[in-house]
């Protein structure tokens, strides 16, 4: 088999782009740079916005091939021929071995518009490469799903538990990276959540990734003059505790003084949409007096993200609360000169995100494209209401709040068996 992969910009030097290029060469599928002599065109969508670029993959008038973390959404089937479900280690063993492109039908986690597929959650930590991405850094895929299982998070509920390699795959590739680099590169394990309490050892080598905030709390790590990663999430602790990670006002001023002793720059993820802006102002209490500006902690909102497969997937997008991140910082510049917001997405934005993730149709899927640059919300709503109010869901926030997200049922099917 020759495949084409149809890339955006830059996507080459992705760690994904440059794992199925070397699956290719593993397994003897040939790569072409012209569509016309492949047997198949690759795209791989990491986020729904991509759908431009797998709409556009059609005009090489070859069989399209749909894997990646967006790919497991419905409205993947109606713009490729075929989606790849979970990882792709087995499918790449199989599409090696097949006659003809068609045959590609038979492979586990093939999903089509008629066929469903498993999820393969199969990984080859053997196979995984260590891949350059900065003058300093380097990325190792170490993991995949995470037992938080907050509610909104398609990640973690796209898969059955969390794993990871063994911890000897790091230190071997934290030595490789060490050499590599005379010492100066660093590592950056991609898990969603990491099982592994490294201590002091060779934290100085590992590049940082998200830390939950009691993790970051507890630590006994030198974390000085580093650069965290964290998510709040949700303004009260009612809405953490049931849809996120549990984080007390007491563990908020914890971290706050804890990062100012380390010199920590912060980028905390907040989700707007639920909570009402008298909440989230109110949040901003938690940070407590300071007069000085750094180190900086900068609030980076963005409005829910219901997707499919999540406890959230059904959440009526008319009920999300829109919030002025100018006010909220306002509110909280009086008090505390270190917290910053980062500007957030227009609302309309989100809302199209939902309605694309949602479609199951051609008509459904080609009513959500059209709206991709409206900034209106309400005109957005108003139009799914005339003609596909599906799209719109049904849940309201009590709703959402009764739902178990550890064992919730999210329809899919799994399957972590090694095929070759
Ligand atoms: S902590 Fe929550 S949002 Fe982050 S990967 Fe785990 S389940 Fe997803």
């Amino acid at each position: 088999m020759t495949v084409y992969f149809h890339l955006y910009k830059n996507q080459e030097r992705e760690y994904v782009i440059q794992l199925l290029y070397k699956l290719c060469k593993h397994h003897g599928i040939q790569r072409t740079y012209d569509a016309d002599a492949a047997d198949a065109v690759f795209v791989s969508m990491n986020d729904i916005t991509l759908i431009k670029h797998l709409r556009e993959a059609s005009k090489f008038g070859k069989p399209v091939v749909c894997g990646g973390f967006a790919s497991i959404f419905p409205v993947t089937k109606i713009y490729a021929d075929y989606v790849v479900q979970g990882e792709a280690y087995n499918f790449m063993y199989q599409f090696a071995r097949i006659k003809k492109v068609a045959d590609i039908i038979e492979i586990q986690n093939v999903a089509t518009h008629t066929k469903p597929a498993v999820v393969d959650e199969y990984i080859d930590y053997a196979l995984n490469p260590i891949v350059k991405v900065s003058p300093r850094g380097y990325y190792l895929y170490c993991g995949k799903g995470c037992n938080i299982k907050c509610s909104y998070c398609q990640l973690s509920h796209s898969r059955t538990a969390a794993q990871s390699c063994e911890i000897g795959v790091v230190y071997d590739a934290v030595n490789l990276v060490h050499n590599h680099s005379n010492g100066k590169g660093r590592l950056f394990t991609m898990m969603s959540h990491s099982p592994w309490d490294f201590g002091n050892s060779i934290t100085k080598y590992l590049a940082r990734m998200n830390i939950t905030i009691p993790t970051y709390n507890s630590s006994d790590i030198n974390w000085r003059g580093e650069e965290i990663k964290c998510g709040m999430e949700f303004a009260t602790e009612e809405f953490r505790a049931k849809f996120a990670k549990p984080i007390s006002t007491s563990d908020i001023a914890t971290f706050v003084q804890k990062s100012k002793n380390n010199n920590n720059t912060v980028t905390m993820y907040m989700i707007a949409g639920l909570e009402t802006q008298t909440q989230h102002n109110q949040l901003m209490d938690s940070f407590g007096l300071d007069d000085n500006i750094s180190p900086r902690i900068h609030l980076k909102y963005s409005y829910i993200d219901p997707q499919p497969y999540t406890p959230f997937a059904d959440f009526d997008v008319r009920k999300k609360i829109p919030l002025d991140v100018k006010e909220v910082f306002a509110y909280v510049n009086k008090k505390n000169k270190r917290v910053r917001t980062v500007p957030i997405k227009y609302i309309a934005h989100s809302t199209w995100r939902t309605i694309m993730q949602r479609a199951k149709t051609h008509e459904q899927a080609n009513f959500a494209y059209d709206l991709r640059n409206e900034k209106d919300n309400e005109k957005i709503l108003r139009r799914c209401e005339a003609e596909h109010p599906i799209l719109l869901g049904n849940k309201s926030v009590n709703d959402l709040l009764k739902i178990s997200r550890h064992n919730y049922n999210s329809g899919l099917r799994f399957e972590n068996i090694r095929l070759y």
